[in-house]
């Protein structure tokens, strides 16, 4: 594990962050366990948002007591100020702090949720004023468009953004991370596993560790996972690893979506999720996680042939702005389950 400092923030920051979305799922000891043994092993950046459940509780209720050790990040994805300004008040209690270090504005991914929250009246604002009084230190933005994000961050508001970045999306590195560094901008990186796919995990951990961010979020719910993740980054990656991984990117990231769920099918398929996968799925194998998403997918996966609306002209296809093939990669994945 690595130590850099994020951007103008000033702040250390350890190359492993802590992604706190999936602790409300496991029980609350096992949650500060984790989260206890990640700070003990010098995890100083914790990730929640104020939409993960209780996430935010957990947190205040297992590593308030730490609160120097730890940068703390969370996110709100209202786009209006009153809203906005409602949910800052409710994290800093519900974690039981006086500051948030760094506050995102959550998954923006079009035009005019962006417009939205930059308005005069828009989540921005409350942002800001909080930031004035002293409540919040910084402010990011996250996303799943990098070349939007790209854009957005020009004029100078934000200090940081998180952004998809793994073996199966490196898409950030295309314009975003530049325009970062160029900025000087805190660089975080998210689901480096696509979300319970991409295996062996050590492999996809170390990709983006060998890339130019700052912080890796990784999910993690139990000390196991907590040492797991911490092993993977325990050496740095030499130039030819880093050139393996980057070929092994370009590969599995051929399939080029973004995960901005723009598409939406009527059978209810997971359209990226299984765009994203299916390289992986054919080349690496998946995760347990993954597997069980192709097996409750089934039924709707192979139905997708016989998808009457959609056989003239696919309804996901005309709403996808990088105009995907997503049809005959949904139809591609059926074939595997024959
Ligand atoms: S083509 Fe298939 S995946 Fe796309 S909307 Fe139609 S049924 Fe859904
Ligand atoms: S298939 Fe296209 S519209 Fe759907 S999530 Fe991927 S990039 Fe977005």
């Amino acid at each position: 594990m690595r130590y850099t400092t994020f951007g103008k923030t000033g702040y250390k920051v350890s190359s492993l962050g802590f992604g706190a979305m999936n602790l409300p799922g496991v029980p609350l000891e096992q949650a500060r366990d984790a989260l206890n043994y990640a700070l003990d092993q010098g995890i100083n950046y914790i990730d929640t948002a104020a939409g993960y459940r209780n996430s935010e509780e957990i947190i205040g209720e297992s590593i308030a007591h730490r609160r120097s050790e730890y940068f703390l990040a969370t996110k709100t994805n209202k786009r209006d100020y009153k809203s906005a300004k409602e949910e800052i008040e409710r994290s800093l209690q519900r974690m039981k702090t006086d500051v948030i270090d760094l506050l995102q504005i959550h998954y923006v991914n079009h035009v005019h949720e962006f417009q939205a929250a930059m308005a005069e009246d828009g989540a921005y604002k409350a942002a800001l004023e909080m930031k004035e009084k002293g409540y919040v230190r910084f402010i990011g933005i996250t996303g799943h468009r990098p070349e939007l994000l790209a854009r957005w961050i020009g004029k100078g508001q934000f200090d940081q953004v998180l952004f998809h970045l793994n073996l199966a999306q490196p898409f950030a590195l295309q314009e975003l991370i530049p325009e970062c560094t160029r900025l000087n901008l805190g660089k975080v990186a998210m689901k480096p596993l696509s979300g319970g796919f991409i295996q062996p995990v050590e492999k996809a951990l170390r990709y983006p560790y060998s890339q130019d961010v700052h912080v890796t979020i990784s999910g993690m719910v139990s000390v196991e996972e907590v040492k797991q993740n911490i092993a993977a980054q325990e050496t740095e990656v030499g130039e030819e690893e880093k050139r393996g991984l980057e070929l092994l990117a370009e590969e599995l990231g051929g399939h080029n979506c973004r995960r901005c769920n723009y598409c939406s099918c009527p059978l209810g398929i997971a359209i990226p999720d299984v765009m994203i996968s299916s390289r992986v799925r054919d080349t690496l194998g998946l995760l347990p996680k993954g597997q069980g998403f192709y097996e409750r997918m089934k039924e709707k996966i192979t139905s997708c042939a016989d998808y009457e609306p959609c056989k003239e002209k696919p309804l996901c296809e005309e709403k996808c702005p990088y105009h995907l093939p997503m049809q005959a990669t949904i139809q591609k994945a059926a074939m595997a389950y024959a």
